[in-house]
């Protein structure tokens, strides 16, 4: 018998997602970020982006209020 594993085992507790603290509300989350916020930081002529895991509340709750904004500002004319 050949013993290969397989790459990807998901029955493996090994290959849980490593916890990752949400940028929203700074809580320690399992599993995956359900979405990433966005920073834009200019230094100088430097532009880095950074992109924050978000838990799936914040993740949420984020693109709701970006949104909300968007349809401000599309009838702020
Ligand atoms: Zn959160």
């Amino acid at each position: 018998m050949a013993s290969r594993f397989p790459l990807i085992s998901p029955s493996s507790p090994e290959s849980k997602p490593a916890p990752f603290v949400c940028d929203g509300c700074g809580k320690s989350v399992d599993g995956e970020p359900a979405g990433h916020g966005l920073y834009v930081w200019t230094r100088g002529d430097e532009v880095r982006y950074e992109e924050p895991p978000l838990c799936a509340r914040c993740a949420n709750a984020i693109g709701l209020v970006a949104l909300a904004q968007w349809e401000l500002e599309e009838d702020g004319e």
